[in-house]
C-alpha cells in the first residue's frame, strides 16, 4: 500500500519536503493555514493595484544556489531568476558606498585599498562554493566530504563580525560586510556572527542575489506545480491545531516553529524533546514597510540607484550598536533597515513610473510600537526627498507579521534566534535534528539546519530522514 504523508505548512521547506516525499512515491497532502500557499514566498499588491511587493523574502542567493532547488529544474515550471545590475549597496553619510556585484574582480576593484583582503577571504570560498554549500547546508554533525573547504569557511565563521571586519580599513568595506552579517539579527560582537555574512557574500559572488520574475511567489508556484505533477495535493485554509487532523498518516512533516509542534502533539513527544521545543528561543523582530514611490528612490549615491538590495545602517559600528540594542529589547533611533528595489531586475512589478519599494527594519522581539517613521527616516537619510515621492504605503508591524505567519513568533522572521548554540544546533542537541522523537513525525522548517532562507534544504533534509526511517521500518 502507498505510504501516506501529511505536510503541515506550505512554506518553501514544507513544499521541499512534500516534493522529496512525492518523488519517492508517497501519497502527499500539504495542509496550509493561510488562504494561499508559500509562507515566506508570497507576493501581493500591497500598496496599489498592479504593483507587486514581496510579502516576505525578496532576494535569493541561497535559492539560486541551493543544491536541492537546483535539482528540481523549477524553470520548467515557470521560475525565472532575474539579476539586478548591482547586487548590494551599503551607502554611508557623505555619499560613499560599499558595493558588491556578482563579479569578484569588479567588487575588489570598487573596494580600492580593501579589495585585496576581500579577494583573499572570498576568493577561495567563491571558487569552491558548490562544495561548501553542500557541507554547510546540512546538520553540523556529519563526516565532511570537503574538510579543507569547510575549515576555510568554519574558522573565520567562528569570529564575531566586528572582529573579522578588522581585516579591512575603509568604512565602505567594513560596513558592507557588517550589513550582510546583520542578517543574523544578533549582536555583531558575538561569536559566529561572521557565518551568515561569509555565506551570503560567497553565494553572491558565485551566483548573485537574484529575484524571481513576477515576485517570490513564483518560487512557491513552481514547487507546487512540480508537486501536483508528482500527484501531490495542497489544501489551503486548513489550520492544523490537533493531532486528530494527522490521523492515518505514515509520515508527518511539520513546517512549523517548534513551540507549535509542542502544542499540536505535545503529550506524545518525549519529555526532553517537548521541553527543548518549548524552550526554543526566538530572536528580534522585523517591521515591514512597503512603499509605492514615483520615479523610485532619489539616492545620493548613484550605485544605490542600480542596486537590488540596499542596506541602511551607516558604519559597521552604527549597525553593530543597533543590533545590540534590539537584542537587548531596546528600539534604536536609527535601526538597521533593508531596502529592496526588485523592480530594477524585474520591471513587470512596476506600473508606469510608480515603483514598489520593499523594506523592513530590525526591531526588538515582539515590538509593539510604530517604527514606520524611523524606517522612512533611514531611507530619507541616504535618499533625501523620498517622502515627497511616496504615493502609497503598507505597514506590517511585528505583531501583524506574527499573525500573518504563525512561524514568525514575536516577528522573528528567522524562525529561531541565531545565538551561537542555535546556529550550531537547532532546534535542540540531537544527532538527527529533524526527528521529533515520535515515529514518523519530523520538523522541517527554518527552525532546523541550515536555518532561515528560501533554499528548501531544511525540508529536503528532514524528508530524507523520514524516508530513511520508513525504509528501516519496511514501509517504503
Ligand atoms: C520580511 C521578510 C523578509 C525576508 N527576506 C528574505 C530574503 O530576502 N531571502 C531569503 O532567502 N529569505 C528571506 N526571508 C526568510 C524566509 O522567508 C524564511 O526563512 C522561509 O520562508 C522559511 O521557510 P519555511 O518553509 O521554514 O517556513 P515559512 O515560509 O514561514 O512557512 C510556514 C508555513 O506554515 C503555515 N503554518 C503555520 N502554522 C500552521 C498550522 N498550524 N497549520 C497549517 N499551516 C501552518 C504558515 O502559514 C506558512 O505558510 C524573509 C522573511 C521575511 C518575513
Amino acid at each position: 500500500m502507498t505510504a501516506q504523508a501529511i505536510v503541515v505548512g506550505s512554506g518553501p521547506n514544507g513544499l521541499a519536503a512534500a516534493v522529496t516525499l512525492a518523488r519517492r512515491g508517497l501519497d502527499v497532502t500539504v495542509l496550509e493555514a493561510a488562504d494561499s500557499i508559500g509562507g515566506g514566498t508570497r507576493t501581493s499588491e500591497l500598496t496599489l493595484p498592479g504593483l507587486l511587493h514581496d510579502d516576505c523574502s525578496a532576494f535569493h542567493p541561497t535559492g539560486v544556489a541551493s543544491p536541492f532547488l537546483r535539482s528540481l529544474h523549477l524553470e520548467e515550471h515557470g521560475l525565472r531568476w532575474l539579476w539586478p545590475e548591482i547586487d548590494l549597496a551599503h551607502p554611508l553619510d557623505g555619499g560613499g558606498a560599499g558595493v558588491m556585484v556578482r563579479s569578484l574582480d569588479r567588487t575588489v576593484e570598487g573596494l580600492g585599498p580593501d579589495g585585496p583582503a576581500w579577494r583573499r577571504l572570498f576568493g577561495p570560498l567563491t571558487e569552491g562554493f558548490d562544495d561548501l554549500i553542500g557541507e554547510v547546508f546540512r546538520p553540523i554533525v556529519h563526516v565532511p566530504r570537503h574538510p579543507l573547504r569547510l575549515a576555510r569557511f568554519g574558522l573565520p565563521a567562528l569570529a564575531p563580525a566586528t572582529v573579522l571586519a578588522r581585516i579591512w580599513r575603509t568604512d565602505e568595506a567594513r560596513a558592507l560586510f557588517g550589513g550582510v552579517a546583520a542578517h543574523m539579527f544578533h549582536p555583531l560582537d558575538r561569536p559566529l556572527t561572521s557565518s551568515v555574512g561569509l555565506m551570503l557574500i560567497a553565494a553572491g559572488h558565485a551566483y548573485g542575489w537574484p529575484v524571481a520574475e513576477g515576485g517570490s511567489r513564483a518560487i512557491a508556484d513552481a514547487m507546487a506545480a512540480l508537486l501536483h505533477a508528482l500527484g501531490g495535493k495542497i489544501e489551503t485554509g486548513v489550520l492544523v491545531d490537533s493531532a486528530a487532523q494527522l490521523a492515518g498518516a505514515d509520515v508527518v512533516m511539520f513546517d512549523l516553529a517548534p513551540s507549535a509542534i509542542a502544542r499540536i502533539v505535545g503529550d506524545r513527544l518525549p519529555r526532553r524533546v517537548e521541553r527543548a521545543y518549548r524552550r526554543f528561543r526566538h530572536g528580534p523582530g522585523a517591521f515591514k514597510v512597503d512603499l509605492a514611490v514615483r520615479e523610485g528612490l532619489p539616492w545620493t549615491n548613484p550605485d544605490c540607484r542600480r542596486a537590488g538590495t540596499v542596506h541602511l545602517g551607516g558604519t559597521l559600528e552604527e549597525t553593530a550598536a543597533a543590533e545590540r540594542a534590539i537584542s537587548a529589547g531596546l528600539m534604536p533611533a536609527r535601526p538597521f533597515v533593508l531596502v529592496g528595489q526588485q523592480y530594477l531586475a524585474d520591471p513587470s512589478r512596476s506600473v508606469d513610473d510608480v515603483h514598489p519599494i520593499w523594506a523592513y527594519g530590525h526591531v526588538p522581539h515582539g515590538f509593539t510600537g510604530d517604527a514606520t517613521e524611523v524606517i522612512i527616516d533611514q531611507i530619507e537619510r541616504f535618499a533625501p526627498g523620498t517622502r515627497e515621492r511616496i504615493v502609497a504605503r503598507s505597514v506590517r508591524p511585528t505583531t501583524e507579521l506574527a499573525r500573518y505567519n504563525l512561524n514568525y513568533v514575536g516577528g522573528d522572521i528567522s524562525t529561531g534566534a541565531n545565538d551561537p548554540i542555535q546556529v550550531a544546533m537547532r532546534p535542540r542537541f540531537a544527532l538527527d535534528p529533524y526527528a521529533t522523537g515520535i515515529p514518523g513525525m519530523y520538523l522541517c522548517s527554518a527552525a532546523t539546519p541550515p536555518g532561515a532562507g528560501v533554499h528548501g534544504m531544511s525540508g529536503h533534509n528532514a524528508a530524507t530522514s523520514a524516508l530513511r526511517e520508513l525504509e528501516r521500518s519496511g514501509g517504503a
